[in-house]
């Protein structure tokens, strides 16, 4: 969804939102204004500019259901919880995606294959940052 995409109201589910809603961490989703913080202070964000927790919500809100459970950015939040502890409505995104993950999978909008290729992805970039990261302190003492 962008700033000038044309959204086509028959395609729009409006139980999305008090589906997404039902779920722990969903909660406070309405309460959201747009302010654009979680966006602002996102790590993904920042090495990807079309990625948008603000615009997610608005997505979920508009009840484009298939748009964003077919969506790979629902798969790119690292669940570091920077935007629940910064937002001023406590809207807890990183357990909205967790929401998302889980109706995408239970829908059959993502295969079990792509899921397990995405668990190892985060797996390798974890052993990649541990490494690195003891490399550089190791190093910094000889
Ligand atoms: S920081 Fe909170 S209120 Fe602001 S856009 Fe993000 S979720 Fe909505
Ligand atoms: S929890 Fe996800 S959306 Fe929120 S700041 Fe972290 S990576 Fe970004």
């Amino acid at each position: 969804m962008n700033e000038n995409q044309v959204i086509n109201v028959s395609e729009l589910d409006s139980k999305f939102a008090d589906e997404v809603i039902s779920y722990p961490g969903g909660e406070h989703l309405r309460k959201c204004f747009a302010c654009g913080t979680c966006t602002a202070g996102c790590p993904v964000s920042e090495i990807d500019e079309s990625y948008s927790p603000r615009r997610l919500i608005r997505q979920i809100l508009f009840g484009m259901r298939v748009e964003v459970l077919t969506s790979a950015a629902i798969w790119y939040c690292l669940v570091c919880y920077r935007c629940f502890a910064h937002c001023p409505q406590s809207v807890n995104f990183p357990d909205l995606m967790r929401v998302l993950r889980y109706i995408a999978i239970r829908e059959k909008y993502v295969t079990p294959d792509i899921v397990q290729r995405i668990s190892e992805i985060d797996k390798r970039v974890q052993i990649l940052r541990h490494d690195l990261i003891k490399y550089d302190v190791t190093k910094q003492k000889d």
